[in-house]
């Protein structure tokens, strides 16, 4: 297994990074994810963007542009011979003495990728859908941003591991946020795909965007605004998004069945025309 460290591709067992970096003392960084499918990079772009906007919020220079980051994401899945999996990216506020005010200007940032295969077409998850429950949304304010700092998704993501589901559905004065690595939709009984419009309140997702365009194409109506809980629990049919899940069916909500329980029409033709678009990218 090939990573790559500050401008090098070297063996995972070899790649390390010092004590002091600011990711590691303050999740002082940010971190984006792209999904390889066929071997091929999906809507990776968008991610891109979104990486360099994420840096631009917190005052990290973007240390490569665009095509030079494409460049390594490509050589890096060549090199793993990864055909379907994920590749991640994370660049940290670099190497300095510990104090909480930006180090030096000029102090590199600490850049990492790797990759992770993972079934995301053919995940069986998808077949039967997944289950997920509620928690109160911990996070602070600015989640637009894709910061390394993920101890509420971890708490989140563990409470849901507890509770034996796949995930957890973070809520914020009685309406959902996003899934703790995901965007949250509902489709309603007159057929409506609803999720949270953009804010600071939740990650801009990718594959949101992508959805949402499809299902505008698909013809289907789409209201951008926050859902309850309890509405949650009467849609017709729910799923949620990410890079890593593309479009995922939920069946359950807190123990009580979504529609008839099985993933819905609506939601599984939304994830065929996403893995055509995911085929052509
Ligand atoms: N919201 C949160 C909090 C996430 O962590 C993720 C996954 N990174 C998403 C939404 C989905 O974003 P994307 O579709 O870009 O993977």
């Amino acid at each position: 297994r090939t990573v790559y460290l500050d401008g090098r591709f070297v063996p995972f067992e070899e790649a390390r990074v010092p004590i002091m970096d600011r990711g590691f003392l303050f999740a002082d960084g940010i971190y984006e994810v792209s999904a390889v499918l066929d071997g091929r990079l999906v809507d990776n772009a968008a991610h891109l963007a979104r990486l360099d906007r994420s840096l631009s919020e917190i005052g990290i220079a973007n240390p490569y542009t665009i095509e030079a980051w494409t460049r390594l994401q490509i050589d890096l899945v060549a090199r793993n011979g990864l055909t379907e999996g994920l590749v991640y990216m994370q660049v940290t506020r670099g190497v300095a003495e510990r104090d909480f005010a930006f180090p030096a200007a000029g102090t590199p940032p600490t850049v990492v990728m790797f990759t992770q295969g993972k079934a995301i077409r053919a995940n069986p998850l998808a077949e039967t859908g997944a289950k997920v429950i509620t928690v109160e949304d911990l996070r602070w304010k600015r989640r637009d941003i894709k910061s390394v700092a993920l101890l509420a998704q971890v708490l989140a993501k563990q409470s849901a591991a507890a509770a034996n589901v796949a995930e957890a559905w973070m809520v914020e004065d009685g309406v959902v946020t996003e899934g703790s690595s995901s965007t949250a939709f509902i489709v309603t009984g007159d057929d409506r795909i609803v999720t949270r419009p953009l804010s600071t309140a939740i990650l801009p997702g990718i594959t949101r965007k992508a959805v949402l365009r499809l299902a505008a194409e698909g013809g289907l109506g789409i209201e951008e605004r926050p859902f309850s809980v309890e509405e949650a629990y009467a849609a017709a049919e729910a799923f949620y998004t990410s890079a890593s899940a593309f479009v995922m069916p939920v069946v359950a909500i807190d123990g009580r069945p979504v529609g008839e329980g099985r993933p819905g029409p609506r939601t599984r033709r939304l994830r065929e025309l996403y893995l055509a678009m995911a085929r052509e990218s």
